[in-house]
């Protein structure tokens, strides 16, 4: 199904990722309906059409199925029983249901990659303190103990450490502990993986099935949190087709349609661990949109609406920073910086934490 210009594109979540969709769909002549819970969300100043209303009010998505021409979601976190409705709707949802569902929940995300060939850390799946213990035994120390579903920006996660012996009081406790940080919910046990680096490579596919790559970004992380992703990645060549050609895979074999966000670890001989994916267009893309021709953003839209996706060619060398919090009180000052393209996302209350916008310092490709 091809959307037209002046068609509808129905975006599920209203954050910074569905403002900035809205945004790239306006500039293709598209029009954007957004549907999100919050009444303030920061997609609803740039959409022509926006709902607030829960994932469960079946009223309101009905009403949002019936107005757009097909949907996609800025968030992996879509509730399952929103997805049912849509496909009872026979609504066209891309990307599809399986490449959601298997990103919600960290077990079959490890399993999926896996299954295609592709590395991760060593896992194993916690539901109580004796498989945690077993787990431990498995993957060894130093280890992160992750909930298996809706976690993001580090959260839902506790580390491990080598310190204390198995059968020290201590060491119990910290098991305790660890099970306690993650609330006692279905879990994972990853080995750490010593990294040398963090890249992501955010691709994406068509209708047709065509693939377009764009380089991979060399991606730092501050209390959990995206800080900087920069390109070019310092990686070899080698380490570079390794990434995208798991990127590849994971996109034919989830027959997915849209762009996706596939972070890895690179180890010190340069091969590739996967760390996640995200089903979405990804914060560490965000310097597609001043680094290249065509952005993630504009990628997406193209995907889910049956166009032609553009060759994602990269014209500048880039560094992408997040402003967390009350970073974006600088504003004025980074506005002033010269080769500095400043994106600010429309929230009003600066939290701890909270991404409030980003800047991208471009210069010539190098
Ligand atoms: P995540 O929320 O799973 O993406 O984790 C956030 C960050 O924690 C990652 O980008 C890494 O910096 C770090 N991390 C997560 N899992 C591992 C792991 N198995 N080994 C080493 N570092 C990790």
């Amino acid at each position: 199904m091809i959307v037209q210009p002046n068609g509808t594109i129905g975006i599920l979540g209203g954050g910074q990722l569905g403002r900035m969709l809205a945004t790239a769909a306006a500039q293709l002549g598209l029009r954007t309906h957004i549907f999100c819970p919050d009444d303030r969300a920061p997609a609803f100043d740039v959409s022509s059409a926006a709902t607030s209303a829960s994932y469960d009010d079946e009223t309101a998505l009905t009403e949002f199925v019936n107005a757009v021409d097909v949907i996609t979601y800025e968030f992996e976190n879509v509730p399952a029983g929103a997805v049912a409705f849509l496909n009872t709707m026979n609504a066209i949802v891309r990307p599809g249901a399986k490449a959601l569902q298997i990103s919600q929940d960290r077990l079959l995300e490890k399993d999926f990659v896996n299954a295609i060939g592709a590395k991760t850390a060593d896992y194993h799946a916690v539901d109580n303190l004796d498989s945690l213990n077993a787990g431990l035994a498995k993957v060894g120390r130093p280890a992160i103990l992750k909930t298996r579903r809706l976690g993001y920006d580090g959260k839902g996660q506790t580390r491990i450490t080598n310190e204390d012996s198995d059968i020290s009081a201590a060491y119990q406790q910290a098991i305790k502990f660890a099970w306690a940080e993650v609330g006692a919910e279905p879990s994972i046990l990853e080995a750490y993986v010593p990294f040398e680096r963090e890249i992501s490579i955010i691709a994406a596919r068509g209708q047709n099935g065509d693939i377009q790559l764009y380089d991979p970004a060399e991606n730092v992380h501050v209390d959990g949190i995206l800080h900087t992703s920069s390109v070019p990645a310092s990686i070899s060549g080698r380490t570079a087709e390794k990434a995208k050609t798991v990127a590849g895979a994971m996109l034919n074999e989830l027959d997915y349609v849209g762009v996706i966000g596939v972070e890895f670890f690179v180890l010190a001989d340069g091969d590739v661990v996967v760390n996640e994916y995200a089903p979405r267009v990804h914060n560490s893309g965000h310097w597609t949109l001043d680094g290249c021709a065509v952005s993630q953003f504009e990628q997406h839209i193209r995907a889910v609406a049956g166009w032609p996706l553009a060759l994602p060619h990269r014209h500048s060398d880039a560094v992408m920073q997040n402003l967390i919090g009350r970073d974006s009180d600088r504003w004025r000052e980074l506005a002033a910086e010269q080769d500095t393209c400043i994106h600010l996302y429309g929230k009003c209350d600066a939290r701890a934490g909270r991404k409030m916008g980003h800047v991208t310092r471009i210069a010539p490709k190098g």
